[in-house]
């Protein structure tokens, strides 16, 4: 008999967490306004909101806490972390920040002025908003593919070349870099092959126009890589992340993914002159060059969690748990962007909940069925997040309209999973019934979807 699949770890400390009723969710629910965002965490059975710093470190993470080193300058941590980033990235100049906005922002206030363009496969939000800040345009220039949900393709956050080609040739002069995000986070956590990797910096850089990976979730793209693009399956990850980053020329990235810290993020460069360009603006912003954002402990543990998540056993047992609970909802009939992407499942909320009027928001109706049904908070990445045209202050319908289930690393099991997608399958069984939806009663001008308090309707 073949042995099934396990975890390549066992569980050596444990967080209880508490089941509740539905009375109680169904006050609470109120109380936050229909916000999932507004309940408290001690009110959420099974957290998906997010997989940004709610990873679980390991052993190893925990123990090098205890050797951070907290000088002002110099200290033995930012040294470790540097050898591990330069090891695995190439890039041999690193600034610690925070987390990933921050390293936006310092890199960005060097580089990014007013009237420029940035083109993109799909700017996460806080990168379209520290260029927009800039009074500079963030150009999405993503395939089209990853519009049809049901379209089985395996790198579906691949960049169009002719897009991209587009703008760089409208706008020449204009472009003082371009964003590779990896994976595609805005679509669905969906990976960008090393070949459109390759093609893309080669077409940026006949433009002169440097490129910067956004590099949140690069160890699952090297995952998908390995496990997807013909002539990968022999290298490890190191190798595959090496490549990957061998046509780039600089790096932002939050640690709070696939760095698997709670709380960190970094610069890196290849090139000295934006190194010095942009360390003028760590001082201010984020604290001195050798620790910028960041203690001595956690940069200690973001070195050790680089070189564990760049380990194939790592990676598989974590996507592979993303894929069981998209498996449960395959034989459940439930549709989801597909295939599932490294972090998280994306319910197509417009298809499941197809009796809700887009002006009821289906994707937040979704939301709060699935926590009153079973404690489980996920999050709308739809027409609420897609907020009003800024011109004409309309709500935004254009896009998807999804309901997001983030699965933190190493957390959860597969028990778990199967209380998600059960309790899905109870609101899909019953999706006929739902025809009302929410209404907006107040909202922020910006960012509403954090704040925004929602009446439900019938
Ligand atoms: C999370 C994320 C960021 C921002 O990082 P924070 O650590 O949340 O500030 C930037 N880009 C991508 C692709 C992300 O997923």
């Amino acid at each position: 008999m073949e042995l099934p699949f396990a975890e390549s770890w066992r569980i050596k400390m444990v967080e209880p967490i508490r089941m509740s009723t539905r009375a109680e969710r169904e006050q609470w629910l109120r109380e936050a306004h229909n916000n999932v965002f507004q309940l408290k965490a001690e009110q959420v059975y099974i957290d998906c909101l997010t997989d940004s710093g709610t990873g679980a470190m390991s052993d190893r993470q925990w123990s090098a806490l205890m050797l951070g080193d907290e000088s002002y300058a110099g200290a033995t941590s930012f040294y470790k972390l540097e050898e591990v980033i330069k090891r695995l990235f190439g890039m041999q100049y690193v600034i610690p920040t925070h987390q990933g906005r921050a390293a936006e922002n310092v890199l960005f206030s060097y580089l990014v002025k007013e009237g420029q363009v940035i083109p993109g496969n799909a700017h996460f939000d806080t990168t379209k908003g520290h260029i927009e800040s800039r009074k500079a345009r963030a150009v999405d220039v993503t395939t089209d593919d990853a519009k049809d949900t049901q379209l089985e393709v395996p790198f579906k956050g691949n960049v169009s070349l002719e897009k991209l080609e587009r703008v760089l040739a409208e706008n020449r002069g204009r472009v003082p870099f371009m964003v590779l995000t990896v994976t595609n986070n805005t679509v669905g956590g969906q990976p960008v092959s090393m070949e459109n990797i390759r093609e893309t910096c080669a077409l940026c850089h006949r433009y002169d126009v440097p490129v910067v990976m956004d590099s949140a979730r690069f160890a699952e793209n090297a995952y998908f890589i390995k496990t997807r693009e013909p002539g990968y399956a022999d290298k490890t990850i190191k190798e595959i992340t090496a490549e990957m980053y061998s046509h780039v020329d600089a790096m932002t990235m939050s640690a709070k993914k696939d760095g698997i810290v709670n709380m960190g993020g970094f610069i890196g460069f290849k090139n000295k002159e934006w190194y010095e360009g942009a360390k003028l603006y760590c001082i201010p912003f984020e604290g001195y060059i050798t620790y910028g954002g960041m203690n001595g402990r956690d940069m200690n543990a973001l070195a050790v969690g680089l070189d564990e998540n760049t380990e194939f056993d790592n990676l598989h047992t974590r996507i592979h748990q993303v894929q069981y609970l998209a498996s449960k909802l395959d034989e459940y009939g439930i549709p989801y962007q597909r295939p599932a992407g490294g972090h998280a499942i994306f319910v197509d909320a417009d298809k499941v909940l197809s009796n809700v009027p887009k002006e009821e928001f289906p994707a937040q109706t979704l939301t709060c069925e699935l926590y009153l049904e079973a404690g489980i908070r996920g999050c709308e990445i739809g027409y609420i997040l897609a907020d009003r045209d800024p011109v004409t202050r309309e709500n935004r319908f254009g896009g998807l309209d999804l309901l997001r289930l983030c699965i933190a690393r190493r957390v959860y099991t597969d028990n778990h999973m199967n209380v998600i997608a059960a309790a899905l399958k109870n609101v899909y069984d019953r999706r006929h019934e739902i025809t009302r939806g929410v209404a907006i009663e107040w909202e922020a001008p910006l960012m509403r979807h954090f704040t925004v308090q929602l009446r439900r309707l019938g």
